[in-house]
């Protein structure tokens, strides 16, 4: 059997939404991609100015917003995991639980773009391709990153964000068909993010 390929795409998903699923799935259009992992972090390392909603909310959220769809899966790893959330540990842990796949990191090319930044870059490379997601029209440069390692994809709902959902939430505006249905009614049940303002 060829090495299957599989699309990781880490992220606090607080909450998961449109932009995300639509940047999976042209990714894994794209790179002809067998399965996409949706990966909830922990607790993210770099935010943590504002309280994140609980883990096994947004990990429900995922689930709930991927299960239509037979390629998109979602793992724990990362909230199993003990600690703040770096890229360089999901994907050691995904290498060993998956030995035979080739893995595309999934993410927004600006955080790409700062990815020398990231801990152990060079181990980095070796454990996965990654795919910086970029808005139609907003192509950004790959200077300085190994080129057999990243690409860039356009993708067209980058205007949607967490940050916009959780402020329409907490202001009671409407977040349908920003976020899959199942999700809207999630936030509603459980009355998330009513007292966040951020
Ligand atoms: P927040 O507004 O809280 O920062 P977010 O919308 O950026 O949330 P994250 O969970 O931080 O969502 O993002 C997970 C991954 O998805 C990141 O790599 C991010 O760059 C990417 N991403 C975020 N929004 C979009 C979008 N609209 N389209 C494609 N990719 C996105
Ligand atoms: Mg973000």
């Amino acid at each position: 059997m060829p090495q299957p390929r599989i699309g990781v795409m880490g992220g606090t998903f607080d909450p998961i939404h449109h932009g995300h699923l639509v940047a999976a799935s042209e990714v894994a259009s794209q790179f002809d991609l067998d399965q996409v992992l949706f990966v909830p972090t922990g607790r993210p390392g770099f935010k943590q100015d504002r309280a994140v909603t609980e883990a096994e909310h947004r990990y429900l959220m995922t689930v709930i917003a991927t299960a239509s769809n037979p390629r998109f899966m979602v793992s724990r790893v990362d909230i199993e995991r003990p600690g703040l959330t770096y890229t360089i540990d999901t994907l050691r842990d995904l290498a060993v639980a998956l030995p035979d796949a080739d893995l595309y990191f999934i993410t927004g090319a600006d955080a790409l773009m700062q990815i020398t930044t990231w801990r152990n870059v060079d181990e980095l490379w070796s454990l996965a391709r990654f795919v910086g997601v970029t808005r139609p029209g907003h192509e950004l440069s790959l200077e300085g990153l190994p080129a057999d390692r990243v690409s860039m994809v356009e993708v067209p709902a980058m205007a949607i964000s967490s940050t916009q959902i959780r402020a329409r939430a907490h202001s009671g505006l409407p977040v349908w068909y920003l976020v899959p249905d199942g999700v809207v009614q999630y936030i509603g049940k459980h009355g998330l993010y009513r007292g966040i303002s951020d």
